[in-house]
């Protein structure tokens, strides 16, 4: 199985945790782009100064703020023996930046991970977080945002090494699935 892997689901699902687990266990970077712009903005970069009333509202940053960032990220050495991506790509117009990127720099073969927890589930966990854009009216966006835009994703890799995996799980069970798939 490549260790070039994309986690997909909806904001809640665990994409966070489980890439960070994994990322550690098969010591490949776990690149999430939502940790990158949150640094951004704590560090008032320029990045983050144009990313910071988007993430506020819920809303995706534009593509031009993070197409090159992901880019440079997927040149870094510490890629070279894979890598996780944890929300990117977000829409449609980013996975086909990605497969034209990865085409390019001859790293071909993906695993596309999407997990899958009712909406009930998301919005109570995601309630239970301490993130500054995890109030009710964001998550509810969010989640629209989620459905409209990141969903279409998901039949994009439809038949091109797309894994559906029940994210409405403990933790742990979770992430032994995650590894078997990754194993196998
Ligand atoms: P996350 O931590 O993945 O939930 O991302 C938090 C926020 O960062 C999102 O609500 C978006 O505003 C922004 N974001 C993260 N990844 C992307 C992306 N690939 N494209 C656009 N916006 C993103």
């Amino acid at each position: 199985m490549s260790k070039r892997l994309i986690f997909l689901g909806p904001p809640g699902a665990g994409k966070g945790t489980q890439a960070e687990r994994l990322a550690t266990v098969a010591a490949i970077p776990h690149i999430s782009t939502g940790e990158i712009i949150r640094g951004a903005i704590a560090q008032q970069t320029p990045l983050g100064q144009k990313a910071k009333s988007y993430v506020d509202a819920g809303d995706l940053v534009p593509d031009s703020l993070i197409l090159d960032l992901i880019r440079e990220r997927l040149q870094q050495p510490d890629t070279a023996s894979g890598w996780i991506l944890d929300g990117f790509p977000r829409n449609v117009s980013q996975a086909e930046f990605l497969d034209r990127l990865l085409r390019e720099l001859n790293q071909d073969g993906v695993c596309v991970i999407s997990l899958n927890v009712p909406e009930e589930v998301l919005v109570s966990r995601l309630l239970g977080r301490q993130r500054q854009d995890d109030n009710e009216t964001t998550i509810r966006h969010r989640l629209d945002v989620y459905h409209q835009e990141t969903r279409p994703v998901i039949e994009f890799y439809r038949d091109r090494g797309l894994h559906i995996v029940d994210g409405d799980r403990s933790p742990d069970a979770v992430g032994a699935t995650l590894q078997e798939l990754v194993n196998a």
